[in-house]
């Protein structure tokens, strides 16, 4: 499998992303991938439209991008997000979280948009949330929209750095899944987990090496080690950390399409990391375009 390129998480308009599954998997071909994920936040319901727009010859690895939590340095809960592969879709377990992980993005959303229009900005909870079908997984990029077309920003980015972010004053945290049960729960469904962005500290506080030690031990799979929200320094640590705990280390751009500057493919994974997760996996097939 030399000369393989493999990304492993992207997200398409069923979570945040900007491209629909379909044209998602036209993007990856046309550039030069051979594998790619899909990862949409909570939701599986890109699977299908990208299995069947699939060109000929990419491989698909059927995905979630899990919204979690654990505990940072100091003892208070922070964010984690899960990127779950090649579980089967139909397990109740993990459809019914995913379905209320998705009703607790819309109340927190709509608290935000709430909380910004109270100060005169141009966001409308209504407009906001209306415009999404009824069970997509909202998500602050979809009001880093609605502050675009009001221009008050312009760039996602922007959007972040001023109202958005965790720590400015708009942002409501949400109630998401303990990340050791989001684990369990995927490999009851057949699938293997990895910790994203694990050190992504540009998000906001981070789980520390001795909670990654835990969920080692507890069947997390692999770190994702080059992703672009990791600079030189954090890559180098988190290689080390895979190696130690005998993790599987992927690599992958975390594409929005246009709600962020990363190229599809601008990371990737090495071959024998991928095979070494693919082999851990019973829930669902990696599918390849006829
Ligand atoms: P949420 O899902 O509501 O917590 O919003 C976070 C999502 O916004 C993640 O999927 C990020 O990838 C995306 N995002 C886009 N731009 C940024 C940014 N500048 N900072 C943090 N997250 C961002
Ligand atoms: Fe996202
Ligand atoms: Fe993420
Ligand atoms: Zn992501």
């Amino acid at each position: 499998m030399n000369g393989v390129r493999i990304d492993l998480h992207t997200h398409s308009t069923m979570s945040d992303g900007t491209d629909s599954p379909a044209d998602l998997v036209r993007v990856a071909a046309r550039a030069g991938l051979d594998v790619v994920a899909l990862t949409d936040h909570d939701t599986t319901a890109g699977w299908r439209e990208a299995i069947d727009a699939l060109p000929p010859g990419l491989r698909l690895v059927p995905g979630a991008e899990l919204s979690c939590e654990s505990v940072g340095a100091d003892g208070r809960r922070v964010s984690v997000h899960l990127l779950a592969y090649l579980f089967d879709p139909t397990s109740p377990v993990i459809i019914g979280e995913q379905e209320r992980l998705r009703a607790e993005r819309r109340r927190r959303l709509w608290r935000m948009a709430e909380r910004m229009a109270a100060d005169g900005l141009p966001v409308d909870p209504h407009e906001v949330l209306g415009n999404l079908p009824p069970d997509a997984p909202a998500g602050r990029p979809h009001l880093a929209r609605a502050l675009i077309r009001g221009g008050v920003v312009s760039t996602v980015d922007e959007a972040f750095a001023r109202y958005l972010g965790n720590g400015r004053g708009y942002y409501v945290a949400r109630e998401d899944t303990p990340v050791e049960a989001a684990i369990d729960m995927v490999a009851q469904a057949g699938g293997v987990t990895v910790l994203a962005h694990a050190f992504a500290t540009s998000r906001g506080p981070t789980v520390t090496p001795e909670v990654i030690r835990d969920l080692a031990a507890r069947g997390l799979a692999g770190l994702e080690v080059d992703h672009p929200n990791h600079d030189a320094a954090t890559r180098a640590e988190l290689r080390a950390l895979a190696e130690e705990l005998n993790l599987v280390r992927t690599g992958s751009s975390d594409y929005h399409g246009s709600n962020k500057t990363i190229a599809i493919g601008q990371e990737t994974t090495e071959p024998g990391q991928f095979e070494a997760l693919v082999e851990r996996a019973s829930g669902a097939e990696v599918v390849v375009g006829l």
